[in-house]
């Protein structure tokens, strides 16, 4: 469920749940109010029975003939009462029902009402990142040729080539940047292709991907994967288990181990990629899904290239899946990262 619809809900709920306040509060005072006039009314009514000479005396014994005395008949006036006040109560229980039904409907309507502004907006804004991230891929390609094409100059002199050696860095950093925002605005697109495919391939066809970097830090990759067809984007998983695995690398010290588990349940498949890594400091735990969130370099004792972008486009790909990703880490120790995702 995206967040606006979510949002739109608990808005209604919220609407809902104050008219209902009010009017039961209302119906409470009326009740009290009609069930006071109604036992005066009928007070008075016995009284005057009792008491009135005439006709009323001929009623009264006439209903002290069928009440037989006047203890049923008091009893008599007792139900009478009781029933008036229970039609009463009815009466407001029916008018509430149907307060609620047509609150609810109200409500959920203006809630997408009120947020409709801050939907266009906010998607207004996405298109814009997107937008401006592809038109800035084509000149940055363009611009990384130029350097490349430069560097291969041999007439180009050392500080020359530095300079442009360091353009070349910054380029690729800023390429990367447009590419996880891309992957960011692709994901945040809810018309996601999903079809039927094995999660065990596409894990496979990433670990052979990323194995190189993992040998660059000789780190060894173990595995247990199981077959498991799920419903869900090809490229969306790939990209997840890329990032998560890209991570377990970069966040790993030479010689760690990296261990990938696929579990098949009943109803989900459970996918574990666990690292002896560097591990992440509790307290940052509850931020790293965050966009541009990067725990301090300086903590890690070494510069990691990145953006903070990762784990946010990963939270989204598992979101779009209706699905959950966890973390459990200890700092020293390593970090497991579990995505549990419907079958
Ligand atoms: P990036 O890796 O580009 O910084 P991410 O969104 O992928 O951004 O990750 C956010 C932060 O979470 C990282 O900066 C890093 O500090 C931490 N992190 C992610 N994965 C791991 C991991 N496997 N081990 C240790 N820290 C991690």
């Amino acid at each position: 469920m995206n967040v606006f619809a979510f949002t739109r809900i608990k808005l209604t709920v919220f609407y809902v749940t104050a008219i209902m306040v009010v009017s039961t509060m209302f119906s409470y005072a009326i009740y009290k109010g009609v069930s006071q006039n109604i036992e005066q009314s009928f007070t008075r009514a016995e009284n005057r029975l009792r008491t009135a000479p005439g006709f009323a005396q001929q009623l009264l014994r006439q209903a002290s003939n069928e009440a037989e005395n006047r203890q049923e008949l008091h009893q008599f006036f007792l139900e009478e009462l009781q029933e008036s006040k229970k039609k009463v109560l009815l009466h407001l229980l029916m008018t509430n029902a149907f307060i609620l039904l047509a609150s609810s409907v109200a409500s959920y309507a203006l809630a997408g009402r009120t947020l409709k502004p801050i939907e266009d907006v906010l998607s207004d804004q996405k298109r814009f990142i997107a937008d401006a991230s592809h038109e800035l891929r084509t000149p940055l390609t363009s611009l990384k040729t130029a350097i490349e094409v430069s560097l291969r100059d041999k007439k180009i002199d050392q500080r020359a080539k530095k300079v442009l050696e360091s353009n070349l860095e910054d380029v690729d950093a800023l390429k990367e940047l447009i590419d996880s925002l891309l992957q960011l605005a692709s994901q945040e697109n809810k018309t996601i292709i999903k079809q039927l495919i094995d999660v065990h391939e596409v894990m496979g066809k990433v670990l052979k991907i990323v194995k190189p970097l993992a040998d660059e830090k000789e780190l060894k990759i173990t595995s247990k994967l199981q077959h498991q067809q799920v419903l869900a984007s090809e490229t969306g998983l790939q990209q997840l288990f890329t990032i998560l695995l890209d991570n377990a690398i970069k966040y790993s010290n030479c010689k760690g181990k990296i261990n990938v588990l696929i579990i098949p349940g009943k109803r989900t498949v459970t996918i574990k990629i666990a690292d002896t890594g560097i591990g992440i400091n509790k307290k940052y735990l509850q931020h790293i899904f965050d966009r541009f969130y990067r725990i301090d370099s300086s903590r890690t004792c070494s510069q990691k290239p990145g953006f903070g972008l990762g784990l946010s486009v990963a939270k989204q790909i598992v979101a779009n899946h209706n699905g959950t990703i966890t973390v459990e880490s200890e700092i020293g120790k390593g970090t497991t990262f579990t995505t549990t995702l419907p079958l």
